[in-house]
Formats: structure tokens, sequence, C-alpha cells
């Protein structure tokens, strides 16, 4: 498999009939670029351990032929296994400021610390990396710097949108301009490949902005305590409870120790400027608890997370009582209703408050719903849609609107499928093995590759 001159190749070994463990590949010319290199997590009953990432193997074995990797973001199913396959791949790694820092942090970990060339580009900034002119296009999204990709080669054009939201007011960053996705269309882009989160789900998603009220009336509320779990990485809503903190009349902390890192890159990368800063947590214990917000890592039922420790009154900075209250500016993530429901039951017994999200507006989704969807292809105007980053059904529905939106044509496929971009589109299936690799400590290893082959044959794809 050797894409030439005339090819313009995408070839997704992650995340293209799933959610997680992104990692995508376009090809052309001989070369390669990876776009994504992130992990998923296993679900309860699920094969293999914990972690588990896409097997590189495909590009492993073409390394001399790979460009570079590109970070469009710093969420775990982007960034995450990017410390774990690096020494595999060796390659440069090109991503934002914030994402840098986030993944400087993780290369630490497992002793990679200063080994990994990692260069920094600017919103809008525009390099070439062999026969691939790149420019980096800012689209707002749950997490700070996230980056659409326009990759421009003798071949053909494509916009690799990364995850994205259209958020009129993203309290971190700016929003996006529609002339900068508008300017594209002008110079004819041949296919998008975008984000089918929330395809299913019809109008607009909500702004980060418009949860302000909704949280500052369930914290207002409260007597006691109050613990708030949001996913850490979302460094806008950071901002915007530190702001309710203000109101309130409380002082803020966070537990948890992504939390943590999550505020030390945000202050690096200039992102982190709330109006009052953050109290430690070791002071909490000296405050009226009328006067406590705290921000804990754990939404999902994690164990051994802040809120778990906090439901099982283990933890040894904070300790709930009857009456605080537990605030989730989250949603469950599909898999992992058992352990949250385990949570529940512990902070009922504890006689804590919760609230979630179905009693007020306190979370807002980072992927677009379909109006967004139909948004961006009118600006853009691809000749192709790819639907990717969801299962099956996610993509089928994103098709539908790509064609409502006027896209003449939509690829659907998954890992492992080599979709054909320039000069004619298409796809040959199944051309790429697509294996999952698993990580126990610090060792990878293959996860049962029948896996994958029971997964596809359960999975009816359609064009
Ligand atoms: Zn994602
Ligand atoms: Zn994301």
């Amino acid at each position: 498999m050797h894409p030439d001159s005339e090819d313009l190749w995408f070839l997704p070994l992650g995340g293209t009939g799933e959610i997680g463990m992104n990692l995508n590949l376009y090809g052309h010319a001989g070369r390669w670029l990876m776009v994504d290199c992130g992990v998923t997590f296993a679900k309860e009953g699920q094969a293999g351990p914990h972690v588990q990432m896409a097997d590189p193997e495909f590009i492993v074995q073409r390394r001399d032929d790979l460009e570079a990797l590109l970070v469009t973001h710093a969420h775990e199913d982007h960034v995450g296994a990017v410390a774990h396959l690096w020494p595999r791949l060796g390659c440069r790694v090109i991503t934002s400021g914030f994402t840098a820092a986030i993944l400087t942090r993780k290369l630490a970990e497992v002793g990679l610390a200063g080994q990994v060339p990692i260069e920094v580009m600017e919103s809008g900034a525009r390099s070439l990396l062999g026969p691939f002119d790149v420019q980096w296009l800012r689209l707002t999204h749950s997490i700070p710097e996230a980056h659409a990709l326009m990759i421009r080669t003798a071949a053909g054009k494509v916009l690799h949108t990364g995850d994205w939201k259209l958020d009129p007011d993203p309290v971190v960053g700016d929003a996006t301009v529609a002339s900068a996705f508008e300017a594209l269309a002008e110079e004819g882009v041949d296919a998008m490949v975008c984000d089918s989160t929330n395809a299913m789900v019809a109008g607009h998603s909500t702004s980060e902005a418009e949860l302000l009220p909704g949280l500052t009336r369930v914290v207002g509320e409260a007597r006691g305590r109050v613990v708030v779990t949001a996913f850490g990485s979302n460094i806008a809503r950071l901002h915007t409870l530190a702001q309710v903190a203000l109101a309130t009349g409380r002082h803020m902390s966070v537990l948890g120790r992504s939390l943590h890192n999550m505020v030390a890159a945000a202050r690096e990368a200039c992102l982190w400027h709330p109006v009052r800063d953050l109290v430690p947590a070791r002071e909490l214990g000296y405050l009226p608890r009328e006067e406590i917000l705290v921000v804990a890592t754990g939404s999902q039922g994690d164990p051994g997370a802040a809120l778990d420790r906090l439901a099982r009154g283990s933890h040894p900075d904070l300790e709930l009582e009857t009456g605080d209250r537990v605030v989730f500016s989250s949603r469950v993530i599909p898999g992992n209703e058992d352990g949250l429901n385990r949570l529940l039951r512990r902070l009922e017994q504890q006689r804590v408050e919760v609230v979630t999200a179905e009693d007020a507006l306190i979370h807002a989704s980072g992927h677009p719903c379909q109006d967004e969807l139909r948004t961006l292809y009118r600006w853009v105007r691809p000749k192709t849609a790819v639907p990717v980053h969801g299962e099956p059904p996610h993509l089928a529905a994103h098709a539908v609107v790509a064609r409502e939106a006027g896209v003449p044509l939509q690829l659907l496929g998954r890992n492992g499928d080599l979709f054909l971009l320039a000069p004619v589109a298409g796809v040959r299936r199944g051309l790429v093995g697509c294996g999952r690799l698993g990580l126990t400590g610090n060792r990878l290893e293959r996860v049962a590759g029948r896996m994958a082959e029971d997964e596809r044959a359960s999975t009816k794809v359609s064009e």
C-alpha cells in the first residue's frame, strides 16, 4: 500500500465506528501524516486491560515515511496514547501550547521527559510537512485550543475537523470565525473528515456561558459544603465555577490529580485567569462549610477518584456531612452507569443532596449537534463528507445531515478501511488489520484480535 503523487488517502486505525482511541493517517506521494493518537477505556465486561489504544503496526512498519504526528487537542481519546506509542513511531509531534503542556506531563510520567520533539503551533499557522501543507484552524470544544487541520496536497485538499462545537461564548478562548472556514470553500475542499458524536441530536449544543445561571442557582441554594464534579479538562467550566464561588460567597478548591494537572497546564498556556485564585485543599478544614466550593474528579464514579473517596469518607482534606451537596456538571459516559450508581448510593447513605444535569442546565456537550454540522458544511462546502468519531448509527445519521446540507457524496466506513479522497472518491473495505493494544503497568499487549472481527461482523455499515 503506497499512495502515489496523484492520491490523497485517509486511513483511520482507531476512532471510526467507535468513540475513543482516535488514530488517523493521511497518505500522499509516498508519505504519511498521523492525526491524533488517543486511548479508550474498556467498559465493564469487555476484554482486555482498562486502558486500550489502536494498534499502530501499519504505520510502525512505514515509520520512515511518517512526516509527523499532529494532535488536534488534549482529550484522552486524542492524546492519551502518544506517551505509550511514540517510542515505536519516533516522529515529530506538533500541537498547540495547551496540548503540549498536557502531553509533556504525560511523557514525564512514563520516563520520556525531554526525549520527544514537540513543536507548538499557533492558531492560523501554516507549514509544510513533506508533501503536506498543513494549516491549524481554531474551533471551540470542551477543552482549550482545539484545532481543525486543513491539509493541502498536490492531489487534493481535506479538512480534518477534530472535535468541535460552535460555541458563541466559550468563556475561555474565542468563538469560531465563519470567514476562516468560508475562505476554504473559495479555494475548494475535496473532503471534510468530521466529528459525529452528536449527529443524532437535533438543534444546537449549549454554550458554556449559558451554564452560569444554573450553576449559580444550584450552588446558591445549598446550605452546606458544595462539591461539583466535572470533566477536569474543561477549563472554561472551572472559570465559570470560580465565578459562581465568588457570587455565592464561597472559596473554590480543586481535588484530584488530573484536575491539578489541568490547572497547571492552563497556567502554563496562559489560559488561567479566574477572578479569585484557588484555595489549597489542606486549608478547607479551617473554612465554615457554607463557604466551601470544591471541584472534584470522578464524575463517572471512577474508583479512587476524589469524589469516590469523599463518598467513602476517606478523603484526607474534606469530609461530607448530611446536608452537603454534590453537583454533577457532567454526563454519564455509556458503560459507566454501574460505577456511577454505586457512587450515588454511597452519597445517599451519607444523606448528601445530589443535583445532576437532569435537574438544571449545568452541563454542555463539546460536540456539534445537527444544526452546527449543517452550518460547518455550508461554510466549507466539501465535495465529500467522511463522518468519523462515532459508532455506526452516529456515522449514518451524520451522513444524512451532510447530504441535506448539500454535500454531494458521503463515505461511510470504519477502522481499517481505506478512504480514497482524491482523485476519485471511494472506500476500500478492510484493507488494514486494526487490532487494539492494552496497557498493563507499562507493558503493551495485543487485546484479543477476535474481538475486532466479531465487532465487524455485528456492525452493518452502508454507504
Ligand atoms: Zn474525541
Ligand atoms: Zn475532544
